[in-house]
């Protein structure tokens, strides 16, 4: 039964993550975790909102209210940031700690959190509808392994000497950027505080995060395990709030010295214009994508049509890197569209806390809204629908796996972000046709080639513009291998070696070399 689930909800390749639980067996849910922690948790304490605002976090498989949530704004942002420069100050214990140390900190952090496995994924399910055989599998594994990949790097991030003219001296110091704001979105809650808090920690960093509304609630268990380690107070503060008050306090705040943002492009353009307006802030951005994924007529038809269903249906279309323009070469398209229609109509939608599920609800009423508005337009725009197109239950926020054929390169379903279970399959002739059309998009985020023919696959890879290029495979990450954007789908990378960059400053020091004694 187990195997079953997971070579169901992610194909082999998936991650090398999930393969490790093949073999085990994962804790039986019992779909009510208790909420321990609801309020603002700045300096090591938790606090309530200033204005003593609350906001209810909802269950999205039932729309009901699973809590209330104290409700940061700009007061708690600027005291969060106080605490957070306070922590950051010469001479304080955690910019006396060894860089060892900071990475022990870390390592720390992964064990409670693989230590509470089963608990955070049973929230994370809870606060976002996420299956909970992939909460287990896959996010809560992932987390633990970002951070103890983070956790090693603490005391490995080294400077240069460098051989300048003259007699001198010249050496680089990594040193960290000082306080970050870190705004994060509901699609992989857990997974995105730790791509955010490895490496701003590791390099020095102390941090002001926004969690998003609709999923407070893991972040903020992780705020008490990062306490029970031993951070120093102020150095992790994370606040619960809305975008536009609390969101908008960090990223224009003048003590704030870097903010890295993941979401929607939209507010992404609204958080580099804050930066601009206020203390020219170093920003990174983690934006959406369009991602086109390319099968080609040589590939291996039953690897394609799962990898393609995957990339797209997988974390109920909520990923930003979702294969969602699946172009298909015209000879195997007909065969494609057969298939892919078959594995979307057998997809298991329901209860996420059920282990057979493959699909639980959307995030929340809005995006089901939205989503449900695309596949209206989709409709009569003359898209052809090939199954789905609807809701999937009576309550809770589900819609049926939805796959539109004959679609066109300018219909609104091809260009902009559906963000949930909705498959757009196009047809092409050949691979200079298929390239120009897969970069016609304002966004370069990733991008999937499914062949068998070596020259097909470096010809594609290398004309297509994203951050990341899947061959045969899809959504495979490692911590170690950065992830980020072209064009409108961001700036800078996260994760790896290169995720090192956005946290650091680089200072230059050049001492003067006496030739002789005097
Ligand atoms: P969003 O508004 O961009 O949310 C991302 C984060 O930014 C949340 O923490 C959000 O707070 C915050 N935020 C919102 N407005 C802000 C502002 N003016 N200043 C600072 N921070 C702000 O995304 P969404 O509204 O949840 O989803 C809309 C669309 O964004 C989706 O349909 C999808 O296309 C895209 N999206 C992309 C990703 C990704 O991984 N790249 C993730 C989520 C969504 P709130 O929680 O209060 O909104
Ligand atoms: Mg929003």
């Amino acid at each position: 039964m187990l195997r079953t689930v997971l070579t169901r909800t992610f194909p082999r390749i998936v991650s090398p993550v999930a393969r490790q639980f093949s073999a085990a067996a994962i804790p039986a849910p019992n779909g009510q975790p208790d909420v321990h922690f609801n309020k603002l948790f700045i300096n090591n304490e938790w606090q309530d909102a200033i204005s003593r605002k609350t906001f209810p976090t909802i269950n999205p498989s039932t729309g009901e209210v699973i809590c209330q949530v104290a409700e940061g704004e700009k007061a708690d942002v600027d005291k969060a940031v106080k605490a957070a420069k306070d922590a950051f100050k010469m001479g304080s214990p955690w910019r006396r700690m060894d860089a060892s140390h900071r990475g022990l900190l870390l390592s720390r952090l992964a064990d409670c959190i693989e230590r509470d496995a089963a608990y955070l994924a049973e929230l994370e399910t809870l606060d976002n509808g996420k299956p909970y055989a992939v909460s287990y599998c896959v996010d809560v594994p992932m987390v633990v392994k970002c951070l103890r990949y983070y956790a090693g790097w603490a005391d490995k991030w080294e400077g240069k000497t460098i051989p300048i003219d003259g007699d001198y001296f010249c050496y680089t110091r990594h040193e960290p950027i000082g306080v970050c704001g870190q705004i994060i979105p509901w699609n992989f809650p857990l997974l995105m505080q730790a791509w955010k808090l490895g490496p701003a920690l590791a390099t020095g960093n102390t941090v002001v995060m926004k969690v998003a509304e609709q999923t407070p609630l893991t972040a903020l268990y992780v705020a008490n395990l990062i306490k029970e380690v031993g951070f120093p107070a102020g150095v992790v503060n994370i606040i619960p709030g809305m975008g536009p008050t609390a969101g908008a306090a960090i990223a224009s705040h003048m003590d704030v010295d870097k903010v890295a943002f993941t979401g929607s492009t939209e507010v992404g353009h609204l958080i580099q214009q804050a930066a601009g307006a206020s203390n020219l802030k170093k920003v990174t951005l983690e934006l959406g994508g369009k991602s086109p994924n390319i099968i080609l007529s040589d590939a291996n038809m039953e690897e394609a049509v799962e990898q393609a269903h995957f990339a797209l249906f997988f974390n109920q279309g909520q990923c930003c890197c979702a294969g969602s323009r699946t172009y298909v070469q015209d000879s195997v398209y007909d065969e494609f569209m057969e298939r892919s229609v078959e594995r979307a109509k057998a997809r298991v939608v329901g209860n996420p806390f059920n282990l057979s599920t493959e699909q639980g609800p959307q995030v929340d009423e809005e995006q089901f809204q939205k989503i449900l508005g695309y596949i209206s337009t989709g409709k009569r725009e003359g898209a052809k629908l090939m199954c789905g197109g609807g809701v999937a239950a009576d309550r809770g926020y589900f819609i049926q796996p939805t796959i539109f054929g004959d679609v066109q390169d300018n219909m609104t379903i091809a260009r902009e972000e559906i963000f949930g279970p909705v498959m757009q399959i196009l047809k092409f002739k050949d691979l200079e046709e298929a390239l120009e059309r897969a970069n016609d998009s304002k966004y370069g985020l990733a991008a999937g080639v499914f062949t068998r023919d070596i020259e097909k696959a470096h010809y594609l890879t290398n004309g297509l513009r994203a951050g990341t290029v899947w061959v045969n495979c899809y959504d495979v990450f490692g911590a170690q291998a950065p992830f980020g954007g072209y064009k409108a789908s961001g700036n800078g990378r996260e994760l790896g070696e290169y995720g090192l960059n956005n946290y650091t400053e680089v200072k230059a020091v050049t001492i003067k070399v006496p030739q002789k004694n005097s």
